[in-house]
């Protein structure tokens, strides 16, 4: 087992001139027995990163270590098959017209292991995988749920000591999608492999991970628990990434003070000088509605005034849209015993610990960068 160390790697593809590069100064460490997930919408450098740390794309700059083995430096770059790493992809491609167990034992018959040691290990692989008696089978004699299954007990018989997954479970139905969640989890903490996992679903990336790596547009914005990256992401792109947020602009007065709309917010500005613009990031499950008072208008003390515009009512919770006087329209989810009806007058407070506040121009230049 290892855990791996990948130390400010970039790559463009084609010369540096006519393309930007595809990832840049990625700096991610995964300790051993974890589970990493790369994160981030289509095109922001997921696949190429997994294709780095495998050793199928070689970087222009940076270093990786496995364990305390430095497996790529510029001039040092350990072949895919000598780094001791399994991958498994999103299309899983399983040979159909090889058996269960011929697709799984391949891996082993090229590294010519004897017959019956072969045997046990598939049989094993099968087991981890929930595909106990299968190996019989042919693919086309299974679902999709257990096609991926072979694909992850093909990469697992070589006892891999990390594993690389592309998107596995984008071809498979919302609902086996998140069994097989729940499945990989265990399967990772079960067999103590490290697993690097690549999804642009952010729930899912919530349900599996132990750490989130967040990218955007080639660069590494934030590496953290999925509480870290949801509840304190590190800049508006993440916020915005990670879930619904509601941004409401806002301006420091003091350190810890900010001004929305003539109300005073306590909020974290670290950082931040007094006087900058900002925006506030605030998740609607974190806003609480109160009823205004008459002839209220505008904003009063800590709290916003405004007009439920919508209310959606979903059994769990209740979705309130609420158009502020300042301007800004909301979206608060609240117990479902507080309901508001369109029309109602609302003060919204802010959960204050758990809202960030980002300066506007570097939140802009983080997006465009
Ligand atoms: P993701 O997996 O996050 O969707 P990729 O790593 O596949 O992103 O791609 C990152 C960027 O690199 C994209 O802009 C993509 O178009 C570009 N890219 C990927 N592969 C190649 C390639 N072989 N040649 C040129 N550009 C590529
Ligand atoms: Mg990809």
């Amino acid at each position: 087992m290892a855990g791996i160390v990948i130390k400010n790697v970039s790559k463009s593809y084609g010369s540096y001139s006519v393309s930007l590069p595809a990832v840049s100064n990625i700096d991610i460490s995964v300790p051993d027995n974890s589970f990493l997930t790369l994160l981030g919408p289509s095109g922001c450098g997921k696949t190429t990163t997994l294709r780095i740390i495998a050793g199928y794309i070689t970087p222009d700059t940076g270093s990786i270590h496995v364990g305390d083995r430095l497996v790529s430096a510029p001039g040092h770059v350990v072949s895919p098959d000598q780094r001791g790493m399994g991958m498994v992809f999103q299309n899983y491609a399983v040979w159909p017209h090889k058996t269960v167990f011929e697709n799984v034992v391949f891996g082993l018959k090229l590294r010519k292991m004897p017959s019956d040691q072969a045997r046990a290990k598939v049989e094993a692989a099968l087991d981890l995988v929930n595909l106990t008696g299968l190996g019989n089978r042919y693919p086309n004699e299974l679902s999709g749920g257990q096609q991926q299954r072979v694909a992850l007990a093909r990469s697992l018989v070589v006892e891999p000591d990390i594993l690389l997954l592309d998107e596995p479970l984008s071809n498979l139905d919302a609902k086996l999608r998140e069994r097989m969640r729940i499945e990989l989890k265990q399967l990772q903490r079960r067999t103590g492999i490290t697993f690097i996992y690549v999804t642009h679903d952010q729930a899912e990336a919530l349900a599996l991970s132990d750490q989130i790596a967040v990218m955007y547009k080639g660069k590494l914005q934030q590496c953290g628990s999925p509480q870290e990256v949801y509840v304190t992401p590190a800049n508006r792109v993440v916020a915005d990434f990670m879930g619904l947020v509601n941004f409401l602009p806002g301006r420091v007065v003091a350190s810890g003070h900010v001004d929305i709309a003539g109300a005073g917010f306590a909020l974290p500005t670290s950082g931040i000088a007094p006087g900058e613009n900002v925006e506030v990031a605030v998740r609607p499950e974190n806003l609480s509605l109160h009823p205004a008072d008459d002839g209220s208008n505008g904003s009063r003390g800590s709290a916003l005034v405004g007009t439920v515009s919508e209310q959606v009512f979903l059994g769990n919770i209740v979705e309130h849209w609420v158009q502020l006087d300042m301007g800004t329209a909301l979206r608060a989810q609240t117990h479902p015993a507080e309901l508001y009806q369109p029309g109602a007058r609302v003060a919204v407070t802010v959960d204050d610990a758990r809202a960030s506040v980002f300066p506007i121009d570097t939140a802009q230049a983080a997006a465009a960068a």
